[in-house]
């Protein structure tokens, strides 16, 4: 497929992306986030062969949220090894809300997975004495690629001073001794990593980096391990979309996380990151734009796990 062909598959989904829109809403239990504009949509896709293909707002800054969690699982993986983290929390998807604490309060004592406040409020208890915020800026701005990538003090303050949810979360977590280290301490470096910006640009690269099995295309340099990588996509199918995982694994079936910010990220084995901004968030709190901009580009560019895996079948099968 040539450049104009990608581009007016890329205009299609937009254009289904944008009939979305009206139908979700900004976030507003942080209320910083209110304050975004709900019509931008920006999509911007990075290929393994350096192409970069951007359509609409994909400079405009916003808040990372939750893809925050594929960063700090990487770094926990890679700094305490899988068995200290999987001791501590489970990779199962929850079927709930994101910030549910139902299952962990009523019958479990290990939060379902990382993708949700509960596992990742534990990972991040898990790093508390092994790194800091500081730290984890420059490890995330290599990830993505984004030199600016900074703290929104703004919308920082506004989470911390609206953190009953997840207070009463981690608090949860202490009194089953899952949270060992500081309460407080882990609430802060948990906001403060949700509180970095991006761009779609930004996490195109980030997806790109996932696919590319933890290497920085544009530097040739290992930024994870290969048993890391694997993990955090395998967690991003099956988790990513919290109680939208499974349906979205069937109709779009490409590794995705998402933020409350708009963000999405998504990772095309060995082919493409793919970043999307859209602030407004259907019920469960995803982009609601990205879900049928990633159903066209997947169906268009048969994007699927499944399909793209016959086509490499197919490109190797003797003639
Ligand atoms: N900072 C947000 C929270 O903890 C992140 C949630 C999200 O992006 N789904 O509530």
């Amino acid at each position: 497929m040539d450049r104009k062909e990608i581009n007016a598959i890329l205009e299609e989904a937009i254009a289904l992306g944008k009939e979305a829109i009206p139908n979700g809403e900004v976030a507003s239990y942080i209320p910083e986030l209110s304050k975004a504009d709900k019509n931008h949509l920006g999509l911007s896709i990075y290929t393994k062969d350096g192409r970069r293909y951007n359509m609409g707002d994909t400079d405009v800054r916003f808040t990372i949220q939750s893809i925050s969690k594929i960063i700090t699982l990487a770094v926990a993986l890679e700094a305490c090894g899988p068995e200290e983290i999987f001791a501590k929390v489970d990779v199962e998807p929850s079927g709930e809300a994101f910030n549910s604490l139902i299952d962990l309060d009523t019958t479990s004592n290990k939060p379902k997975n990382p993708m949700i406040n509960s596992g990742a409020l534990t990972v991040t208890s898990l790093l508390l004495n092994k790194t800091t915020f500081s730290e984890m800026r420059v490890f995330a701005r290599k990830l993505c690629q984004d030199p600016e990538m900074d703290l929104d003090k703004a919308v920082f303050n506004s989470e911390r001073a609206n953190i009953s949810r997840n207070r009463a979360i981690a608090y949860l977590l202490e009194s089953k001794g899952i949270i060992e280290s500081d309460v407080e301490d882990t609430l802060d470096l948990y906001t403060k990593m949700c509180s970095l910006t991006v761009t779609a640009n930004s996490l195109a690269n980030l997806g790109l980096t996932l696919a590319n099995d933890g290497i920085d295309l544009s530097t040739g340099t290992r930024l994870l391990k290969t048993e890391t990588v694997h993990m955090i996509k395998t967690i991003m199918l099956t988790c990513g979309m919290y109680d939208s995982s499974g349906e979205f694994a069937v109709h779009v079936g490409v590794p995705t996380k998402s933020g409350v910010g708009g963000g999405l990220v998504s990772t095309v084995d060995k082919e493409m990151g793919i970043g999307i901004f859209s602030p407004s968030l259907d019920e469960k709190g995803n982009c609601i734009a990205g879900r049928p901009v990633l159903e066209h580009l997947s169906k268009e560019l048969k994007l699927h796990i499944f399909e793209w895996q016959s086509r490499i079948v197919d490109q190797v099968k003797p003639v």
